[in-house]
């Protein structure tokens, strides 16, 4: 994404919208050009839109806790996320796929065709995903990604 020229637009008043883990340095905040992990979605009530890094959003916000806050619940999920995909808790059920319960669900990856689905709850994945591990990551990020950015917003 562009950076934007702030010199033209309002530096105060935004709001922040939600916060986006892109796995790896490879985002760029659109106010100062640092390199980020962590985009925070901003909103201006004259129609704008901004994606900064946590330091530019709580600038532009006004409101460095809830910067700071959003992109720590993050954080620790890709930790939490980290833990799962390793955890000795996987095990083979009866029928030969791998599941684990795990924070009262149930989460199991089976072979198709193409590849991996995997079972998050009651949800099976619709897309077909190329390894055991992108399949694991996928339902765990079904079950905890959205909800968790909602929870703390
Ligand atoms: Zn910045």
């Amino acid at each position: 994404m562009a950076e934007l020229d702030f010199s033209k637009l309002p530096n105060r008043g935004w709001q922040l919208v939600d916060v986006v883990d892109l796995d790896d340095l490879i985002g760029a905040c659109q106010r100062c050009g640092t390199e980020i992990r962590y985009e925070h979605h901003c909103c201006h009530p004259m129609g704008l839109e901004a994606v900064v890094g946590c330091i530019c959003c709580g600038d532009i916000t006004q409101d460095y806790e809830r910067a700071r806050s959003l992109e720590r619940e993050l954080k620790n999920l890709a930790l939490r996320r980290a833990k799962y995909r390793v955890s000795p808790r996987w095990y083979h059920s009866a029928g030969g796929n791998l599941t684990i319960s795990y924070r009262g669900y149930r989460i199991t990856v089976f072979a198709c065709q193409a590849g991996f689905k995997a079972y998050a709850g009651e949800v099976c994945s619709k897309k077909i995903y190329p390894s055991i591990d992108a399949a694991k990551v996928a339902a765990f990020n079904f079950l905890f990604k959205g909800r968790n950015a909602k929870a703390v917003a």
